[in-house]
């Protein structure tokens, strides 16, 4: 078997990992916070300091890191994947990082000395769906690297799509994210409405879920609005990095996104308030607040 390396061991990157030790991958990981990697040194695997000894010891490398910066520090920086890069390594950015900076990534990584392979393949389904092995990944580059890293894919998702060339998955997680934000809102709003209704929460839920107003927002974010619990998850920072890279490209191309403008702007609100690390389901403050009304059932 290939042997696999993580950096950044976050909410997404540690659960990731330990799929893949499950799997039975060889796995060397590091994380900023080295701290961070000790649980999964005790599940077997091999923790490196940095993420040049993560390539030295790994054929395909995989970064989990948060923006389009962080990625290019772990790949590029004096410490990085590409200083400790080999014949026939591949690395796998499967954070949600900038589609242009990306194809700049694999210009890069294919000039280095010595080249190595590169595929974007950030992912949607949030931690659950890492912790559970069922992410969706969306996969930027060339065909006979997906094949290669398919194994891998495996074992840590269930919905695995070739979008197309480099920064093609990173298009394709944009366009999920202005779905998962909107989506996040309609959820919000519903809830509102119906706590004004004066209607049961619980049973209203239930039955959307079962219905055409369903999502996966409907069906994972509601219940926990409704309990009050708004730990991330999936952080509002780094949704709205993403609703940021979303307008940013609009705006280049042209494109006109009122519902992703709208929802931005009600998560900076959110941000504002001191939201920023709570879980994105969160937005539902946002509504609660603007008609004075609390969706909650306790
Ligand atoms: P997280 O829990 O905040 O973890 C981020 C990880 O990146 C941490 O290990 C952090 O190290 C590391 N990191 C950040 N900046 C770094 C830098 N400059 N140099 C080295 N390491 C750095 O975030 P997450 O939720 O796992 O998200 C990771 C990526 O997946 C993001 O791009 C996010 O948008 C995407 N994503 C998240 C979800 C979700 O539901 N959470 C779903 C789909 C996609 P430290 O431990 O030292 O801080």
């Amino acid at each position: 078997m290939e042997r696999v390396g993580f950096v950044g061991l976050g909410i997404m990157g540690a659960p990731m990992a330990r799929n893949a030790l499950r799997a039975g991958f060889p796995v060397t990981v590091t994380n900023r916070t080295l701290e961070r990697a000790k649980p999964l040194g005790e599940a077997g695997a091999t923790i490196a300091r940095t993420p040049r000894e993560v390539a030295e010891r790994s054929d395909i490398v995989v970064t989990m890191v948060t923006n389009t910066p962080d990625v290019e520090v772990v790949i590029f920086g004096p410490e990085g994947v590409a200083a400790g890069a080999h014949d026939g390594l591949l690395a796998i950015d499967m954070s949600t990082v900038s589609p242009v900076a990306t194809r700049e990534f694999a210009t890069r990584a294919a000039a280095n000395r010595p080249p190595f392979r590169t595929l974007d393949a950030p992912v949607s389904g949030g931690e659950v769906g890492a912790i559970e092995a069922r992410l969706a990944i969306m996969v930027g580059g060339e065909e006979s690297d997906l094949k290669r890293a398919m194994p891998l894919f495996e074992a840590l998702g269930k919905t695995i799509v070739h979008i197309g060339d480099h920064g093609a998955g990173q298009a394709c997680k944009l366009a999920n994210q202005i779905a998962v934000a909107i989506n996040n809102l309609g959820v919000s709003e519903a809830l509102v409405f119906a706590k004004a209704q004066g209607i049961d929460l619980e049973r209203t839920r239930q039955v959307i879920a079962g219905g055409a107003g369903s999502s996966w927002a409907m069906q994972n974010y509601a219940p926990k609005m409704l309990a009050g619990d708004f730990r991330p998850g999936f952080m509002v920072d780094l949704q709205q990095k993403d609703l940021r890279l979303v307008l940013d490209n609009a705006y280049s191309e042209h494109v006109s996104l009122p519902g992703t403008s709208l929802v931005h702007a009600l998560y900076t609100a959110l941000q504002q308030d001191g939201g920023g690390r709570e879980g994105n389901h969160a937005l539902l403050r946002v509504i609660e607040r603007l008609s004075r009304i609390e969706a909650r059932q306790r």
